[in-house]
């Protein structure tokens, strides 16, 4: 595999980083998962910006300029052999603030650590789209935003990883985490949406989340095909309730649940409105693909 670190291409065997990395030492860094279909990379530029916006949070210059982004993608894909007719490809992108003495100043860093990874997309097995997903609700609370911003895409993770061990001692698909007033959150790296008499509710942005992508698009695909949306700050109860749910990623696209906390959540198999979002973000798809 070919990864693209600091200003060249190197082999995996060659891919190494220093111990005094600050994005090891410190969780200090951002990152973005973006994919493509085929050649094209979805919201290619959106996954850029929310990256730039990302480290313009914490201070972090981005080492590559804007323009020279979409050839250092289109490279990375093609060395690995993916992102082509045959294999969409996963790409992550790393940016950590760098090799420095131990030390919080990011000073101490003078060149910000970028690490570009590809390699074939593995999307969720059929049968969890034909099923739907178990979620439980976990104990830990997603970050407080005004001690770690949520919208900050943060190599920090250890929020959502202590609530997937949560879910994996479970045995369950994943968690949901509610945020500091109890109220729904997201889950560990999807987006919560939920349809409660026709209409279709997610956590707003003030409720502690990433602005996720997907989450955009559903939100403006269902608004032009006239659906009820309402964003707001909900109840665990109101999803229990709830007639329908699903997640949204780059890599699920739109994941139904089926039962929270082992509870059977609406019918227990995916709902209609949740069926015809997914479709409806297939057809559009290509609207939001970049060369
Ligand atoms: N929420 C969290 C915590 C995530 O990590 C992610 C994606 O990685 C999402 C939501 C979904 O974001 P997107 O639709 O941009 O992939």
């Amino acid at each position: 595999m070919w990864i693209y670190l600091n200003d060249r291409f190197v082999d995996d065997a060659n891919a190494m980083i220093s111990v005094f990395d600050h994005g090891l030492l410190y969780g200090d860094g951002v990152y973005e998962t973006i994919r493509s279909y085929g050649d094209q990379i979805f919201m290619r530029d959106e996954h850029l910006d929310r990256l730039r916006r990302s480290a313009d949070a914490i201070g972090l210059r981005v080492p590559v300029a804007e323009d020279d982004w979409p050839a250092l993608l289109n490279e990375a894909m093609q060395r690995n052999d993916v992102g082509n007719e045959q294999i969409d490809a996963y790409i992550r992108i790393t940016l950590s603030r760098g090799v420095g003495d131990i030390g919080l100043d990011p000073a101490l860093c003078p060149t910000p650590t970028v690490i570009v990874m590809t390699k074939p997309l593995s999307p969720p097995p059929p049968h969890q789209y034909q099923s739907g997903v178990d979620l439980i609700v976990a104990k830990t609370r997603r970050n407080y935003p005004g001690a770690l911003d949520p919208q900050i895409k943060s190599t920090s993770f250890l929020n959502n990883i202590l609530a997937k061990r949560e879910a994996i001692a479970a045995q369950a698909f994943d968690s949901l985490l509610l945020n500091w007033e109890s109220h729904l959150a997201e889950c560990t790296v999807s987006n919560l949406f939920f349809v409660t008499n026709g209409r279709l509710r997610t956590p707003s942005l003030a409720c502690g989340i990433l602005d996720g992508i997907t989450r955009r698009i559903i939100l403006s695909l269902a608004r032009e095909e006239a659906i009820r949306v309402e964003e707001g700050a909900y109840t665990l109860d109101q999803l229990v309730q709830a007639d329908e749910c699903f997640l949204t990623n780059t890599t699920m696209e739109v994941m139904p649940v089926t039962s929270v906390n082992r509870g059977p959540l609406g019918t227990g198999k995916p709902g209609p409105l949740t069926r015809r979002l997914h479709q409806i973000f297939v057809t559009n798809r290509p609207r939001f693909l970049q060369a």
